[in-house]
């Protein structure tokens, strides 16, 4: 569901109070799990920027009033909020104005360019928030058709001024859900030797020798 609601995780996660601006998601990740809740291909914005003050100001909706101290939201946990319909809608733009203006803390997840766009980057370093660029290698390509490729993603981080790039070799995507025929073929893709499954994860590790050591 977009909007501001609460994921299924809310007892595993740090940030379980999400926030999407989009219901939908044009990157067309082959691994997405919100594929098997609902077709991602038809993409509605989520007009959310007055629920998101009410919700700064105090005045949540009871799915999430449990929450009453400043926890930072998780902008993007079904849909990515700076896909190319947003260039359109200007939905996600609208609740940047909000987060600048209140300062209100969040963790934003994308592979849209438009973030780092002059009007879109110069609201989000005026904000407290993190930015997550999910990427693993340009192996991936094929499996992400609809989103920026490795190469440009990795532009992008450049371009927001990122102090810091984790290198992050887990698949945080890949829920205990999915198939394991779909994990060895991402593995295959990366260049993994093994996969190991941590605690509602499965980590990939690559091959030694060939992209250095792998690490247990
Ligand atoms: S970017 Fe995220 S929400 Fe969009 S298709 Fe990929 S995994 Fe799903």
């Amino acid at each position: 569901m977009a909007g501001i609601a609460c994921g299924s995780q809310i007892i595993l996660c740090d940030l379980p109070i999400r926030l999407d601006t989009y219901q939908g998601c044009s990157h067309f990740c082959r691994y997405c799990f919100v594929r098997k809740q609902y077709d991602i291909s038809n993409i509605k914005p989520v007009k959310c920027a007055g629920a998101l003050r009410n919700f700064i100001s105090g005045k949540r909706p009871e799915t999430v009033n449990w929450c009453d101290w400043d926890i930072p939201l998780h902008w993007g946990g079904v849909s990515d909020p700076f896909q190319p319909a947003e260039r359109l809608h200007r939905a996600s733009l609208q609740c940047l104005d909000v987060f600048a203006d209140t300062g209100y803390p969040f963790v934003f997840s994308t592979k849209g360019q438009l973030v780092v766009e002059p009007e879109y980057l110069a609201r989000i370093r005026a904000s407290r928030c993190v930015a997550q660029v999910s990427m693993v290698c340009s192996r991936y390509d094929q499996m992400e058709t609809g989103a920026p490729s490795y190469d440009e993603r990795l532009g992008m981080c450049e371009k927001t001024g990122a102090k810091r790039l984790a290198r992050d070799r887990s698949c945080p995507a890949l829920s205990a859900g999915s198939q394991r025929r779909r994990f060895e073929e991402l593995a295959s893709l990366a260049g993994c030797g093994r996969l190991r499954r941590g605690f509602r994860r499965y980590e990939v590790q690559r091959r030694e020798g060939r992209h250095g050591k792998t690490r247990g």
